[in-house]
């Protein structure tokens, strides 16, 4: 018998690679509209758009005000006057074009599946989200999928959760498990509603703040091994 058998996932970075999906998007609407495509205008985005989801993490920006204040900041930097609002639109539809997995993402979650019932939880914008999960082969093994922006709520809210188990028919709470690379979102927001959780750190970041994961797990090896026991990963499903 499995240790758990819902395990709730984060999306980007836990299992997709955001990182690439981003820098790719942003590089095909760059240049649509004329900006130069480099290191150093990539960088200010970037840095720009993580300020303020760090913000929305801590409950001061809203997404919807969030998504758009990214752009109309970056095109102010530039010294250009693009509608931030279209740009947005413009490099979600590029964002959701690009599907792409951490390396053994696959695998993972088809091995799980064959156990328990898998969930991806995140608070992506749903226009994104919902075209890199359609286009993604997880479809086949995670059967739900929750977005913030359709919940109503996001990590670490606990209403947001709340939302997921009451939609899943999950009630007993011992039987579940976060997994998640923001300590913030995943890991305080599954603890505070009531669940176990494992902070997905595969590059050994040191914990900050006073959160305590119930596990850190550094690949998906030992994430099989914590759910289905050493004995079993090895085993065909
Ligand atoms: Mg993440």
């Amino acid at each position: 018998m499995p240790r758990y058998d819902y395990i709730l996932f984060d999306a980007d970075n836990t299992l997709f690679d955001f990182d690439r999906a981003e820098r790719e998007a942003l590089c095909r609407v760059l240049s649509r509209r004329g900006y130069p495509v480099g290191e150093e205008t990539l960088a200010l985005y970037l840095s720009i758009n993580r300020g303020l989801w760090a913000r929305f993490d801590r409950g001061e920006i809203a997404q919807r005000e969030l998504v758009v204040k990214r752009f109309a900041d970056f095109t102010r930097a530039m010294g250009r006057s693009d509608d931030p609002a279209e740009f947005n639109r413009e490099y979600l539809m590029c964002l959701g074009e690009g599907a792409y997995l951490l390396p053994g993402a696959q695998e993972l979650c088809h091995t799980l599946a064959g156990v328990c019932t898998l969930a991806l939880v995140t608070n992506g914008v749903a226009l994104a989200q919902r075209g890199r999960f359609g286009r993604s082969p997880l479809k086949a093994d995670i059967r739900w999928l929750f977005i913030s922006e359709e919940v109503g709520a996001s990590k670490p809210d606990p209403a947001f959760f709340q939302a997921v188990f009451q939609t899943m028919g999950l009630e007993k709470l011992e039987r579940a498990l976060m997994v998640g690379d923001n300590l913030l979102t995943d890991v305080k927001g599954g603890l505070a509603a009531g669940i176990d959780a494992a902070w997905y750190n595969p590059q050994g970041l040191p914990r900050s703040g006073d959160v305590r994961p119930t596990y850190e797990i550094r690949s998906y090896e030992e994430l099989k091994e914590l759910v289905l026991g050493p004995e079993d990963v090895q085993a065909p499903l």
